[in-house]
């Protein structure tokens, strides 16, 4: 089988899993402010969470490639990526960084479903965008790191085993580079709970399980170290450029779902005894947001193209993102648009897929950090932070 027919293979796989879960289940899932178990259970069982795990470990051992294409087609379906598509790639900071006894503890777990580590903790509340200048302490005793901070926007951490930590191992003032003295941890929630960990959720305009976590004397053993003490955010930036690709397949797919629902009710709907389609005002905005998504997506796939040949890809992995993101927005608008008042119904499902679209503008990077990445490093223009 070629490469071209195995996406094909993938899509139609993902497609059918997808289609156990329709719209009503996602609208159930928005009321209730719940979190989608069944249906990540099902993706992890199916193992298309564990792409990206090498066979060694138990996994597919895909590439991006492929792994982009199962969450565009979970997107693509109406469902959102963002209830598991962390396990993706923060598993690479603990596969290109890890030990090897650490590896042989914690890969086959994760592919066989028996562990989750989709938990992210960057951000937190006074730094933002800032990373270097984030707060939360981690000071070595002995054999563990006692860890203080706060965290926020910690996503799916009351759905995961594991939680990956950047913290500051060396205080920001005593090191050369801003860049310097911060650590991964892999945090294991399952002992943590109660222990030094408090986690309160924050309630949020998409239903994504999303929190605050509070980091009050916190034991890590220092066996969970992953890497070097004080390289951590070299780690987490060679993750990056997955997380956006990825990312960028499932705006891709956002933009594809809305495309099709907006042509086809603007085939359907009769106004003024004829299809509102048949009007320029309503079918161009379509064609035009058509038109963005598939150049978003052929970006997507030369970013993807560069990363699994181990080249630079930083650009594309970011432009790809930004033009995805964008993409998915103009989508969602109109689609909105074309669907006059039934598309504030929440039974047709697009606004809340618009509401889980417009997240991408934001998180995981926001459009201005993309575009200040793009002034400096491709363009060469003075660093504007
Ligand atoms: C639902 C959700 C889930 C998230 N999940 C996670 C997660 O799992 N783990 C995690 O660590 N984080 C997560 N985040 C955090 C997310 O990555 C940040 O919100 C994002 O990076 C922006 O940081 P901030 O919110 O602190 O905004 P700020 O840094 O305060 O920025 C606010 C605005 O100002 C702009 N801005 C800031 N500085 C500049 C500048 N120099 N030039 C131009 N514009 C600038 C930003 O682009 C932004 O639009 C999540 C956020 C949300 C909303």
């Amino acid at each position: 089988m070629d490469r071209a027919e195995s996406h094909q293979e993938i899509r139609a796989a993902v497609r059918d899993l997808c289609a156990r879960f329709p719209g009503e289940y996602w609208r159930k899932l928005d009321e209730a402010r719940a979190y989608p178990e069944e249906f990540v259970r099902a993706l992890t069982d199916a193992g298309w969470l564990s792409a990206l795990i090498p066979e060694e470990y138990g996994g597919a051992g895909l590439g991006i490639t492929e792994a982009s294409i199962v969450l565009e087609e979970v997107n693509h379906s109406g469902a959102n990526s963002g209830a598991c598509h962390a396990q993706m790639y923060i598993m690479g900071t603990l596969l290109r960084h890890g030990s090897d006894a650490q590896k042989r503890k914690y890969l086959p777990d994760i592919a066989a479903g028996r562990l989750r580590l989709q938990s992210f903790a960057v951000t937190e509340p006074t730094t933002g965008s800032d990373t270097t200048r984030l707060k939360t302490m981690a000071i070595r005793k002995g054999d563990r790191y006692v860890v203080n901070g706060q965290k926020v926007w910690t996503s799916r951490v009351q759905h995961s085993d594991l939680m990956l930590l950047l913290a500051r191992t060396t205080p920001f003032e005593q090191v050369q580079k801003k860049s310097e003295g911060l650590s991964v941890f892999l945090v294991d929630m399952r002992s943590s709970a109660g222990k030094g960990v408090t986690v309160r959720p924050i309630r949020n305009m998409p239903n994504h399980e999303t929190n605050e976590v509070f980091l009050d004397n916190l034991e890590v053993p220092a066996e969970n170290l992953i890497g070097e003490e004080g390289k951590g955010f070299r780690y987490i930036l060679d993750g990056m450029n997955a997380e956006r690709i990825l990312i960028a397949a499932e705006c891709v797919g956002d933009g594809h779902w809305f495309i099709e629902r907006a042509s086809r009710y603007a085939s359907e709907r009769v106004v003024f005894e004829r299809p509102i389609g048949q009007n320029q005002g309503i079918q161009f905005p379509i064609a035009r947001a058509h038109v963005s998504v598939e150049a978003a997506d052929l970006m997507r796939y030369k970013a993807a193209a560069l990363f699994e040949a181990g080249k630079p890809c930083g650009a594309e992995a970011n432009m790809a993102k930004m033009l995805a993101a964008d993409a998915s927005w103009e989508a969602a608008n109109v689609c909105l648009q074309t669907h006059g008042g039934f598309g504030f119904a929440a039974e047709y499902d697009i606004e809340r897929k618009f509401r889980e679209t417009r997240l991408y503008q934001v998180a995981p990077i926001s459009t201005n950090l993309i575009l200040a990445y793009i002034a400096e490093h491709v363009l060469g223009l003075p660093r504007s932070y």
